[in-house]
């Protein structure tokens, strides 16, 4: 197999071209990797493979790491590396004990196992450690995390990633060597899922019911599909108030006065800045739902 069908087997988010430059620079801080290396951009799954990649970049013995055919590289990619650990903010604590993943709860308790476990060595040359979904983690995560990277390690090396580091605290932004990805182009990677859940908001206003428990329920809304559902709901406006309407939610904004609609397009502006400032997006979405609701009642 070429080096890139390699690559495309084992990490197929990232295996574009257009990250070849972004892979090469992880090669070259190989030889001093920095203790804390922060992803932003592009899209999860980019992130998570990049964090892989970089794992395998470190942990892999060949010459010109990672080789991508060696039994390290194949169990980085396989997410069954002993050294590798992985933690996710939106990952409930229920729900990681009762199916635990490779991605695990960052909670409180095994904030407090990562610590202890980090004290071991490795088996390899490092252990490296993935933390994802913080902007999603109940508030004390973050300081949690905090006390994680400050402890001294020869070993450990962490990798944060992120949406856009301006999401998450700036003590966190400052402890780490940061990596921009190509940031996705919003229209055609966000407005899908955007959509996907206006259908559902409009179907709340006809009283078919299920919205308020799908956003929060078990598949958690996250901040980015939250942002593209109310870029969708400001295009539906504006075709609201040129007269037009084409969508399902659009027949919604339709029968708002043009008070209302001016009101809503306040109360999104508010629901953007605290999705920005971490607010639980199911309960930023769920409180634009309600004030537009009871207006319309
Ligand atoms: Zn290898």
């Amino acid at each position: 197999m070429s080096d890139n069908a390699h690559l495309a087997t084992l990490f197929p988010a990232i295996c574009d071209q257009k990250l070849e430059a972004f892979r090469q620079n992880l090669h070259r801080l190989r030889a001093n990797p920095p203790q804390v290396l922060l992803f932003e951009g592009g899209l999860e799954a980019e992130r998570r493979d990049m964090a892989k990649y970089w794992a395998a970049t470190c942990l892999c013995e060949a010459q010109d790491a990672p080789c991508l055919a060696c039994p390290i590289c194949e169990r980085v990619a396989d997410e069954s590396h002993f050294d590798i650990m992985a933690y996710d903010g939106a990952v409930a604590q229920k729900e990681d004990e009762a199916n635990p993943g490779f991605y695990r709860a960052f909670s409180a308790e095994n904030a407090r196992n990562i610590r202890v476990r980090l004290r071991d060595s490795p088996k390899g040359r490092y252990r490296v450690v993935f933390f994802t979904g913080i902007a999603l983690s109940r508030p004390e995560a973050p300081n949690a995390l905090l006390k994680i990277l400050e402890e001294p390690s020869q070993t450990a090396l962490f990798v944060l990633l992120v949406p856009a580091r301006g999401q998450i605290l700036p003590t966190l932004v400052s402890r780490s060597h940061c990596l921009t990805l190509p940031w996705p182009d919003p229209l055609a990677q966000k407005l899908p899922e955007g959509e996907e859940l206006a259908k559902r908001f409009a179907q709340f206003f006809s009283n078919q019911g299920g919205f308020l428990s799908h956003i929060t329920g078990k598949s958690a809304l996250t901040q980015s599909q939250a942002q593209a559902f109310f870029t969708v709901c400001r295009q539906s406006i504006i075709r609201a108030l040129a007269g037009c309407s084409e969508t399902a939610l659009d027949q919604v904004f339709a029968k708002c006065s043009p008070q209302l609609l001016q009101n809503s397009v306040v109360w999104i502006q508010e629901a953007t800045s605290m999705l920005s400032v971490q607010v639980n997006p199911a309960r930023v979405v769920e409180a634009f739902a309600m004030r537009l609701y009871t207006s319309l009642s």
